[in-house]
């Protein structure tokens, strides 16, 4: 039986640990902060020993990449099954992820370091406002982030100056990501490309697939293809994306499984979870099955309502977190025919949520109707819409 440790202790481990326990996997999750391991889907957690190495475990992975300098992680970092920790470490700083994207030519919004105010203008005059800046390392869901050249902006504090990127701000037409993995042997699968909707940095909606053309998807699968070979990566990454005219642009990459690739548990018959522990294993990576229309509408600081699964074709992931205001507390997956009756479903659920999460249904509903917009069938972009709605292709 293969072991597998979790570095995290959040939803993302929980489902990787619910996709392991179908497999036969031995998977448990860990507070690297706390020293506490979770057996399992367990929530009681285990006090670890002061020593504990994880020799136990074959495949050590991490559910997030933003991980603390202690000593657990010192001695996590030695253990030989921990494979994709340099590459993490890259990535999880925005200075060394955009420096590997300009070095492997793969196109992004022009940034630099901020060392002061100067660096700031400079931007501001070459490309005009808004300038966004992030925080190099930490921030997650729009935490860590500020425009520069609003007015009435909060400033980036001078405190991070040597600490934060800026980069152009972005006039994209849409959010799209893309999710794949690669095995140890070199294969690669990806998932169709999704578009995704953000309220104040933070994922509410994901729409699989995306409407897009085959080129679109080609081309993303041949960006995160190479940035996957050059960090010889194994296990699922997820590379969010901006359309800006027809050029995709990076925004970021997650070295994980990805909120954007929920969709993939209802909507694909081998899900992102799965996907990553098969790549983890060396176990095959699944051959190019057809995705349903899937919409998934992220739960944020709600509380749990049993109506909605009222509705055919709901699938409810709640997390079992306290709830808080802002938080991830579940995801709604929604699958349909077709694009039209997805849209008709997300409207059904408007009772049972509140305006914030209404409105976050409505927004995916209407890209789905302007997806749904009457195509013949046998035309070429009838065509071309079918092969890019391919689920996991396979590609060496
Ligand atoms: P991030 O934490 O980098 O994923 O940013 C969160 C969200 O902020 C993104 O999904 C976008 O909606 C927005 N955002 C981030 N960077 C930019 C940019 N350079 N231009 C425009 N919007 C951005």
């Amino acid at each position: 039986m293969r072991r597998v440790l979790v570095i995290g202790d959040g939803q993302l481990g929980l489902m990787l640990a619910g996709a392991a326990a179908r497999l036969g996997i031995s998977l448990d999750r860990m507070s690297p902060e706390a020293g506490l391991l979770y057996r399992g889907t367990g929530r009681e957690p285990e006090v670890l020993p002061p020593h504990w190495d994880a020799d136990g475990y074959d495949v050590v992975t991490a559910e997030r990449e933003h991980l603390p300098d202690n000593a657990w992680m010192q001695r996590l970092a030695r253990h030989p099954g921990f494979g994709a920790r340099a590459a993490i470490a890259e990535l999880a700083d925005r200075r060394s992820q955009k420096a590997l994207l300009d070095r492997l030519g793969i196109p992004t919004a022009e940034w630099r370091v901020v060392h002061g105010e100067e660096d700031l203008q400079a931007l501001l005059e070459r490309f005009g406002a808004p300038v966004v800046v992030k925080a190099a390392r930490g921030g997650y869901d729009g935490r860590g982030q500020w425009r520069f050249g609003v007015a009435g902006a909060v400033p980036p504090p001078p405190a991070l100056y040597g600490q934060m990127i800026a980069e152009r701000g972005v006039a994209f037409r849409r959010e799209l990501s893309l999710v794949g993995a690669r095995s140890a042997d070199g294969s690669l699968a990806f998932y169709p490309l999704v578009e995704n909707r953000h309220r104040a940095g933070m994922l509410r909606s994901t729409v699989a697939p995306a409407r897009a053309r085959p080129v679109a998807q080609q081309r993303a699968e041949a960006m995160l293809g190479r940035i996957l070979r050059a960090l010889d990566y194994v296990g699922v990454m997820a590379m969010e994306l901006f359309e800006e005219d027809d050029v995709l642009l990076v925004n970021e990459l997650a070295p994980r499984v990805h909120n954007s690739g929920h969709w993939s548990q209802d909507g694909a018959p081998v899900d992102q979870f799965e996907l990553h522990l098969r790549a983890l294993c060396g176990w095959p990576l699944p051959e190019a099955p057809e995705p349903a229309t899937t919409a998934m509408l992220n739960l944020v600081g709600c509380s749990f309502d049993p109506r909605w699964l009222s509705l055919p074709g709901v699938r409810l992931h709640w997390y079992g977190k306290e709830v808080r205001e802002g938080r991830k507390l579940g995801h709604l997956n929604l699958r349909a025919r077709n694009e039209a009756d997805l849209a008709r479903q997300l409207d059904g659920l408007a009772p049972w949520l509140d305006a914030d999460h209404a409105l976050a249904a409505r927004e995916a509903a209407q890209a789905l109707r302007e997806h749904a917009q009457p195509i013949r069938s046998g035309s070429p972009i009838a065509a071309a819409r079918r092969k890019a709605g391919r689920a996991i292709s396979l590609a060496r």
